[in-house]
């Protein structure tokens, strides 16, 4: 059984390991999830320091999340206020 928040989309990835293709100007990054074993992939060209996916994606799902807590928060604070 997979984990509530990996379902949620919410992984608890690894560190990124790349594998380096010498014939080629891109690297192949990988990293994995600790709790389901998903497995994400991506490749980037050689050079670039900051690793541009799937990092930020991920914390934008999570701020997404936090979006949507607060507005129920609200929802429900407002509801008693009216009653
Ligand atoms: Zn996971």
């Amino acid at each position: 059984m997979r984990h509530i928040l990996c379902l949620l989309g919410l992984h608890n990835y690894s560190k990124p390991h790349y594998t380096d293709h010498f014939s080629s100007n891109v690297l192949d990054y990988r990293q994995k999830c600790g709790r389901c074993g998903h497995i994400i992939t991506w490749t980037q060209p050689k050079g670039i320091d900051y690793k541009y996916y799937p990092v930020y994606w991920g914390k934008r799902k999570v701020g997404v999340y936090i979006v949507l807590v607060i507005l129920v928060l609200i929802a429900v604070v407002l509801l008693f206020k009216l009653s």
